[in-house]
């Protein structure tokens, strides 16, 4: 379906705007902020069971090994390559799905894909020999991509699939990491790794009487296809044709699953609490021919060139050229003109007044594009966005606004205050009630739990100190990934380090790197434990003082994960939340200085070996 053209914006006031986007905030600001959300437990733990791999008996596994890794994602996928790499094949993966994939394993919802384009998101694309079939993929592909990766590397008979984690333990007197799981397996690890994501555990909505709807009911992440028919490929859903479905939430999982739910249902009924931003998708072929003429490397240089114009940079050209990058392209040419070519840092007034007018102006646009779209003038009100771009995860989608206009699908907009309630039969919404037969939750994960509760187990470190209890008031580490008194331990964070929210994976590839610098490091040299010292971790966690996470200012934007639900954020949230001050780019570059200069300055190696006892030297191990 082609996108008629948008009318352009007119003028904007900028006072009625902000005056407009503070009451649409303070409509939806709750008192129990994040805690509105359930924990898909008890009755609601059959939400979250693996609908794609049956469950198999096996026996415990008893093992040592030189390095586990927790979550068999595109962090797992990364470490593990890079780890083969580096000569140190003694791995073991363990993984809750049945297969290696991490959130692109669970989300299979119709029409998933991934909008940060594939020529960055999709890691190790060269050392694969991976051409993506569009700038944009559908999930299958990056499953797909997923599974060739532990293919290339060998990884298969590295993991331990279908299997949970329940705690993990330091053993001081072994230097080594006990790992008990559901399985009744226990793992001997000198190091660990942890990759088990922020987008790991789904929330339900805290909406009353969801316990009691008797309807059939389940989370975008764990779509089931044998109630709705179709296939993730997009093959029609067959079975909802003469089903009344309803879904909660609008965020980027809805946007992508809405059209073909619009398409196959006999009615759909969409429950909105904040409309998201729906820019173009513009998505189209890779032309393999060009791709074949990409210089070796080229994903470095695409990498650091997207994460450059997203760390309020200046970069020569814009390889990527995405909504992304448009954003950041407009902010640029609005400095050079304002500021006559001088330099003007992000966070200065220039910066922010050149962000200030691309912003309003993209939303203009963006509201315009709603106009433009949607056929029924009250729907298309509804579904205008009024917070700034970055509020919330800005979304593309060619398909979305269309799909109101499909006869059968109904917006039932709930005015910033969420479902009123849920009953046997179906939703309640302004005292109307909506009968339905199916009710799915797009409603999201767990982004800002701490991380014992997200990932569903505790650690345990020197002297029994569990890591939740520690990070209590807000995370504390080197470089997000090292945390003092919890020795051999990598946890690959977002936060504390490079902070890159625009494309994931290039956090996590880094973060293999590193990880595997270190640990490489620590077998060359017998080293038995390699911790953070206190003193270099409390100098790292010292400069997020003051530090604010986002440059939009939270107080200022409407609710949702990336601002702590407009709870006031305190020193944990502001800890949790934190990005290396001088941008990812910046921190991309200082982290490789680090792995390079081979002193690892901050960390110490103890417990050195023997000679002869040590592990064998690094043997180079080229990609098959
Ligand atoms: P989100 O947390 O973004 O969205 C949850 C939705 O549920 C929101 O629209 C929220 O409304 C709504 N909601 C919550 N409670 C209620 C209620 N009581 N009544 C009505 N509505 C309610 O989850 P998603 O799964 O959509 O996305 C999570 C993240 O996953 C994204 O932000 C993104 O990072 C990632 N993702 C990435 C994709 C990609 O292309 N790479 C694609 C899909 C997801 P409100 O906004 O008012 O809180």
């Amino acid at each position: 379906m082609s996108t008629p053209a948008a009318t352009p914006p007119r003028p904007v006031d900028r006072e009625a705007l902000r005056r407009r986007y503070r009451q649409e905030r303070d409509k939806r600001l709750r008192a129990d902020g994040p805690k509105q959300y359930l924990e898909p437990t008890g009755r609601f733990a059959s939400l979250v069971e693996d609908p794609y791999t049956p469950r198999t008996e096996r026996a415990p596994v008893s093992r040592d090994v030189t390095v586990a890794f927790i979550g068999g994602g595109f962090s797992g996928l990364c470490a593990g390559a890079k780890l083969k790499q580096a000569g140190i094949d003694d791995l073991l993966i363990i993984e809750g799905g049945g297969d290696f994939g991490g959130v692109w394993y669970w989300n299979r919802y119709p029409g998933a894909m991934c909008d940060t384009a594939a020529m960055v998101y999709l890691p190790l694309l060269e050392e694969t020999g991976t051409v993506p079939s569009r700038k944009y993929v559908f999930a299958p592909e990056i499953h797909a991509h997923a599974k060739r990766i532990a293919e290339v590397f060998d990884l298969y008979p590295n993991a331990l699939f279908s299997t949970k984690v329940e705690r993990l333990e330091w053993d001081e007197a072994a230097s080594r990491w006990l790992i008990r799981t559901d399985r009744g397996d226990l793992i001997r690890a000198r190091f660990v790794g942890m990759g088990t994501g922020p987008l790991h555990r789904p929330k339900l909505p805290g909406i009353p009487g969801i316990e009691l709807f008797k309807g059939h009911s389940f989370h975008t992440s764990r779509w089931d296809y044998r109630y709705t028919g179709g296939t993730p490929a997009g093959a029609p859903m067959e079975k909802l044709k003469d089903k009344r479905v309803g879904i909660v939430g609008t965020g980027a999982t809805s946007v992508q699953c809405i059209p073909p739910l619009a398409r196959d249902s006999r009615e759909l009924y969409v429950f909105q609490r904040t409309p998201s931003s729906i820019d173009v998708r513009n998505n189209h072929e890779i032309d393999a021919s060009w791709f074949e003429g990409l210089e070796a490397g080229w994903q470095r240089k695409w990498l650091v060139n997207f994460a450059q114009l997203q760390s309020g940079g200046f970069a020569p050209e814009d390889l990527v050229q995405d909504g992304w990058t448009e954003l950041a392209r407009r902010i640029r040419d609005r400095v050079v003109a304002y500021a006559g070519n001088q330099p003007a840092r992000p966070g200065s007034d220039i910066y922010v007044r050149a962000y200030e007018d691309s912003d309003d102006e993209k939303m203009e646009e963006i509201r315009a594009r709603v106009d433009a779209i949607v056929a029924d003038r009250e729907t298309a009100e509804h579904l205008k966005p009024w917070y700034r771009q970055l509020c919330k995860r800005p979304c593309f989608h060619d398909e979305y606004l269309q799909a109101y206009n499909i006869e059968g699908t109904h917006l039932v907009d709930t005015d910033g205050k969420g479902v009123e309630r849920i009953d046997e039969t179906g939703v309640w919404v302004a005292g109307r009630h909506y009968p339905l037969d199916c009710l799915i939750f797009a409603s999201g994960f767990q982004f800002g739990a701490d991380l014992g509760r997200r990932c569903g187990f505790e650690t345990y470190g020197r002297d029994g100190r569990m890591l939740g209890a520690y990070w209590a008031d807000g995370m504390r580490t080197l470089h997000g990934m090292h945390v003092h008194g919890f020795p051999n331990l990598f946890i690959t964070s977002i936060m504390q380090g490079a902070g890159l929210l625009s494309n994931i994976t290039h956090n996590l590839s880094e973060s293999a790197e590193t990880m595997t610098a270190v640990i490489r490091h620590a077998l060359d040299i017998g080293a038995r434990e390699v911790e953070a010292s206190e003193a270099a971790q409390e100098a790292w966690v010292g400069q997020f003082d003051g530090n604010v996470r986002s440059m939009l200012g939270d107080a200022d934007c409407t609710p949702g994960y990336y601002n702590n639900e407009g709870a006031p954020a305190g020193q944990r949230e502001r800890l949790n939340g934190a990005r290396y001050p001088a941008g990812a780019v910046a921190f991309f570059e200082f982290i490789d200085r680090w792995r390079r200069s081979g002193d690892f300055e901050g960390l110490a190696f103890g417990k050195i070996e023997p000679a002869a006892a040590r592990a064998p030297k690094r043997l180079d191990v080229p990609a098959k």
